[in-house]
């Protein structure tokens, strides 16, 4: 198969759709890769790393379009990669088609076959192409709350890890997923004092396990949330409901109550935050304070390291992806049902109950 990697086109995204390291394994299973001029040099895997894993380079995105049978890439297309994509193509992205009905329509238009990496599943029914980027915002999360802590930063000038003599700073996670256990390894790691509050008690356990109890694991109820973040220097924001925006956990009075120059990263951002004072920003300008607060609410985090996001992302996507071109679409999502939960639209139909509902397509 020819597999098409176009360079990300949207604004301040340097992610690539496959590492060097990818292009050589489906080199090595017998495809062709054809990689976009430039289309890594920004995160560092350049044109001659490429052609040393077996590719080769296309002068522009049109002749990727043109040639390839199955372009993969890492943000949904835009509206002209969209017009390039035609019938019998596959395309292998995230899409995050629900809240988009104009790319909807585009993709339907395309007669492509489009798989989002978001919605394939796993046998322990979670998100494997989703899991990666909130391991990433997890360990970022802890990384800019202690950055924003610095005096110089607006911050109450705290070290999370203390010095022998003093105390560490208290670091309260809100949910104990994935975000919020990579959240804890760093806070660990630094030597902060943490908490993680959760509504399942099964994961509670978990998390009592796997950190042997050096994390303290607390019951999440309005009272635990109003306790532990009167007493935080920095609150992570973690949570998520499935299918539902983020409900606001940290109130605008508990807000009130913190201590001044404290920080509240709210990774949940991206589902509408779970903190009342939270308004989504960008890593150009990540920050704004309320009450004394240092709020950081980026949506895309991991687009903040891209070249980690980008290796990240292909570890994870990379075993559906060589299915896919071994066997072709067809055959590979007959014989795994978690891939075919992938398929959002397919030669002109929307395909994914989720997107018919949110957007009344027919299936
Ligand atoms: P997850 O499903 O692994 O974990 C969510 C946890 O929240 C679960 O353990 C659940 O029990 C817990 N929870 C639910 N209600 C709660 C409550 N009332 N109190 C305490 N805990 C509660 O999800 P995840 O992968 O860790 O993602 C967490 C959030 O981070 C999601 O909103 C996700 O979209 C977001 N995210 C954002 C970025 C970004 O760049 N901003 C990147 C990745 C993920």
């Amino acid at each position: 198969m020819l597999i098409g990697v176009p360079k990300e086109i949207k604004n301040h995204e340097y992610r690539v759709g496959l590492t060097p390291a990818a292009v050589k394994e489906f080199v090595v299973h017998g495809h062709q890769v054809l990689v976009e001029d430039n289309a890594g040099t920004a995160i560092g895997f350049t044109n001659d790393e490429f052609i040393a894993a077996g590719a080769e380079i296309a002068p522009d995105a049109a002749t990727v379009f043109a040639k390839a049978e199955m372009i993969v890439k890492v943000k949904e297309p835009q509206e002209n990669e969209c017009k390039m994509l035609r019938k019998g193509q596959t395309l292998y992205t995230y899409l995050h088609l629900a809240p988009d009905p104009k790319q909807t329509e585009l993709l339907i238009a395309s007669g492509a076959t489009c798989i989002a990496y978001e919605t394939v599943t796993d046998n322990r029914n979670a998100l494997p192409l989703l899991a990666p980027m909130s391991e990433v915002a997890g360990r970022m999360a802890v990384q800019a709350g202690a950055h924003y802590l610095e005096k110089a930063q607006g911050g109450s000038g705290t070290l999370l890890g203390g010095v022998p003599g003093v105390a560490p700073g208290k670091v309260l996670i809100i949910g104990g997923g994935v975000v919020g256990t990579n959240s804890a390894k760093m806070a660990l790691g630094l030597g902060a004092d943490v908490t993680i509050l959760d509504r399942s008690l099964p994961r509670l356990r978990e998390l009592d396990d796997i950190f042997d109890g050096r994390v303290k694991t607390v019951f999440s109820t309005v009272d635990a949330i109003e306790h532990y973040s009167s007493k935080a220097d920095l609150v992570v924001g973690a949570v998520l409901i499935p299918g539902a925006a983020a409900p606001k956990l940290l109130t605008g009075e508990h807000v009130k109550n913190m201590k001044e120059g404290s920080v509240v990263v709210d990774v949940a951002i991206d589902q509408g935050g779970c903190f009342e004072t939270s308004k989504a920003t960008t890593h150009q300008d990540p920050v704004y304070v309320v009450d004394g607060v240092v709020h950081y609410c980026v949506a895309n985090m991991p687009g903040g390291v891209a070249r980690t996001s980008t290796m990240a992302l292909n570890n994870a996507t990379l075993p559906f992806g060589l299915a896919l071109a071994n066997k072709g679409p067809k055959q590979a999502m007959l014989d795994d049902a978690h891939l075919l939960n992938g398929l959002n639209v397919h030669e002109g139909k929307v395909t994914y109950k989720a997107v018919v509902d949110a957007l009344g397509k027919s299936m």
